[in-house]
């Protein structure tokens, strides 16, 4: 069965429960199923309006046999279940579900971009990601995560 990481933010309300939340529901749908999760780590805000809250990031992996854009589709109803209002680009969000990765598969369609476009760029994701598999290769840069983020880290 696929393996997918998923990474997950929120900088809005009750940001652990936010989290928590988003969790339960995903662990409710039939057809995935939770196989680790980082832990939950505190974050500058990227870009967007300035005096945000600082977010609260994570990444989780799970196996599922829902195809991506079926996955996609449980991220966004369970966004807007948590009150998501979408507005402004990197405006505050109660939660943030993205896919980084679905297996070794490269997709590019409207609305759907796997792996991540700037999840290499992002501390915020590589950091929890390499916490859960820091071998796993990315699969454009074939790349590992400890090494995205060790050039990441180089950088700055
Ligand atoms: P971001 O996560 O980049 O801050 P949003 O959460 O507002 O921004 O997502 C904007 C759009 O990104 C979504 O409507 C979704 O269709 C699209 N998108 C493209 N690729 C992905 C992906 N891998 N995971 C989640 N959303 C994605
Ligand atoms: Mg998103």
């Amino acid at each position: 069965m696929p393996t997918v990481f998923i990474g997950v933010g929120s900088n809005l309300g009750e940001r652990e429960k936010n989290i928590r939340r988003a969790k339960d529901c995903l662990g409710s749908v039939r057809g995935i199923r939770f196989l680790a999760c980082s832990q939950i780590r505190e974050t500058e805000p990227v870009g967007g309006p300035s005096a945000q809250k600082k977010y609260l990031n994570a990444v989780w992996q799970i196996e599922t046999e829902l195809k991506p854009r079926k996955l996609l589709e449980h991220f966004m109803k369970i966004e807007r279940e948590l009150g998501r209002v979408r507005k402004l680009k990197n405006e505050p969000r109660v939660i943030d579900l993205d896919i980084l990765f679905y297996d070794q598969d490269v997709i590019d369609v409207p609305h759907l971009t796997i792996p991540h476009p700037r999840l290499h760029e992002r501390g915020f994701v590589l950091e929890p990601m390499a916490e859960l598999a820091p071998d796993f290769i990315h699969p454009q840069f074939k790349k590992n995560i400890k090494t995205l983020l060790d050039e990441l880290h180089e950088d700055h």
